[in-house]
C-alpha cells in the first residue's frame, strides 16, 4: 500500500543513498534514480531501464513515485500559466509559470497552503496557514510544470512563507540542487521571505539560495502595520540580518518593494530606502501594488512608479521595476488564493 511506503520525491539526495543502502545498494545509484525522475521525468521504477529487473521490483515494493497533474491550468494573455493543484488532503496550491525574456521561463512556487505572517495587503496572508507542504509537494510542483517546458528559474514567492517551513524548503532544494537530477545552480533559485530574522540567518548557514526580503516600508511604524513580522523583527535588525547574510561575489539581495498609493511611495520613501540599504549588496524590485477584492489598498500611479524608480536610480541603487504578469488571472504577486478558490467552488457545487 502507498501509505507504507516512502515517497521518493520526498527524499533529499543523502536520503536517497540511506534508503538504497538499506537495500544494500551502492551509492551511485541514487544518481540514477534522480536522473531518471527529474532529468527524464519516468514516474514508474519500471522504466528505469539500467537497474536491474529485481531492483526495480524491489524499490515497488518500498516505495512509489509521486506525481502531479493540475486540476485547473489558466492562461493569462501574456503566456503566464496558473496552475491549480489538488493535494491528497483535498488542500489546494498555486505555482505560476512565467514566460521571461529570451524564451526563458520562470517558475513561481508555493511553500506552504496559505500563510500565517497575515500581511495586511495580502491576499493569501488574509487567510491565515492552513499547513505547510512537504518536500515532495514542493518538488512535484516543479515536475508538473516541467512536462510544459524546461523551467530555467525558481522563486518561492507563491503562497506561504518559506522560512516558516525551513526544514522542509531546505530538502526541497537540495532535491532542486542535486546533480544528475535537476540540477539547479543556486544562484537560479531565489528564496522571499518576510523578514524572519533567526531562519534567514539559519538558511545562510546552512544551503546556498538568492534571498529576496520583501521590505515593502521604509519606517517602523508603517511596517508594523503592513507586516505584523515587524513588531517581533523591526526594520534594524531585519537590516542587521542583511548584513550578516554570506553573499558570494557579484551576488545581490533583492529587496521586493510593493508601491501601494499613499502608504510608502513618497519621495521621502525613496530616500528612506537608500539609506536603510547603504552598505548591502542590493537590488530592488518595485512591484506596484496589485489591487484585489476586499482590500483598501490601492496601487500607485504611473507617474509615482517612475518618480519612485527615478530616485533610486538616481542614488545609485540598482532598482528594477517588476511587470505584474498574470494579472488576468489573478496570479500576480500576492494574488494566489487557492482556498478561497476552493470554497467558491464548493458553494457552487453545493447549489
Ligand atoms: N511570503 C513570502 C513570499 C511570497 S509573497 C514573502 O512575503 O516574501 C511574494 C511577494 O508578493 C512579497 O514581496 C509580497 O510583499 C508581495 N505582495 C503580496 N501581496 C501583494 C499585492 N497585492 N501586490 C503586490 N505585491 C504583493
Ligand atoms: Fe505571507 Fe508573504 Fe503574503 Fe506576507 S506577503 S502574508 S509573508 S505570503
Amino acid at each position: 500500500m502507498a501509505d507504507s511506503k516512502v515517497d521518493i520525491k520526498g527524499l533529499d539526495p543523502e536520503e536517497l543513498i540511506q534508503f538504497l543502502a538499506g537495500m544494500g545498494k551502492e551509492k551511485f545509484r541514487a544518481g540514477q534514480i534522480l536522473s531518471w525522475i527529474y532529468a527524464r521525468g519516468v514516474t514508474s521504477f519500471e522504466d528505469m531501464t539500467d537497474l536491474s529487473k529485481d531492483f526495480r521490483g524491489e524499490l515497488a515494493r518500498r516505495a512509489f513515485i509521486s506525481d502531479w497533474t493540475p486540476e485547473k491550468v489558466e492562461t493569462g494573455s501574456d503566456g503566464t500559466c496558473k496552475y491549480l493543484f489538488r493535494l491528497d488532503d483535498g488542500q489546494t496550491v498555486e505555482t505560476v509559470r512565467i514566460p521571461m525574456e529570451e524564451g526563458r521561463t520562470t517558475l513561481c512556487i508555493s511553500s506552504q497552503v496559505g500563510c500565517a505572517m497575515g500581511c495586511a495587503f495580502c491576499l493569501t496572508g488574509h487567510f491565515g496557514l492552513m499547513r505547510n507542504l512537504y518536500p515532495a509537494e514542493i518538488i512535484n510542483q516543479v515536475c508538473a510544470a516541467s512536462k510544459e517546458g524546461p523551467v530555467n528559474n525558481i522563486v518561492f514567492m507563491g503562497m506561504g512563507e518559506p522560512l516558516h517551513n525551513l526544514e522542509n524548503v531546505i530538502i526541497a532544494l537540495r532535491i532542486l540542487y542535486a546533480p544528475h537530477g535537476f540540477d539547479f545552480s543556486p544562484r537560479k533559485v531565489t528564496l522571499s521571505t518576510s523578514g524572519l530574522v533567526p531562519e534567514m540567518l539559519e538558511l545562510g548557514r546552512r544551503i546556498p539560495v538568492n534571498l529576496a526580503v520583501s521590505l515593502n516600508a521604509t519606517t517602523d511604524a508603517v511596517r508594523n502595520e503592513l507586516m505584523p513580522v515587524n513588531r517581533r523583527y523591526p526594520l534594524k535588525e531585519l537590516m542587521a540580518a542583511c548584513r550578516d547574510f554570506p553573499l558570494k561575489p557579484r551576488q545581490r539581495i533583492t529587496f521586493e518593494y510593493a508601491l501601494i498609493r499613499g502608504v510608502n511611495d513618497s519621495p521621502e520613501d525613496a530616500r528612506r530606502l537608500v539609506s536603510l540599504l547603504h552598505g548591502i549588496p542590493a537590488k530592488v524590485n518595485l512591484i506596484p501594488f496589485n489591487e484585489h477584492e476586499g482590500s483598501a489598498f490601492q496601487g500607485p500611479t504611473e507617474e509615482t512608479v517612475r518618480m519612485f524608480q527615478t530616485a533610486l536610480l538616481n542614488r545609485g541603487l540598482v532598482a528594477i521595476r517588476r511587470s505584474s504578469k498574470g494579472r488576468d488571472i489573478s496570479a500576480a504577486c500576492g494574488q494566489l488564493k487557492a482556498k478561497m478558490l476552493e470554497r467558491e467552488e464548493r458553494v457552487n457545487s453545493e447549489q
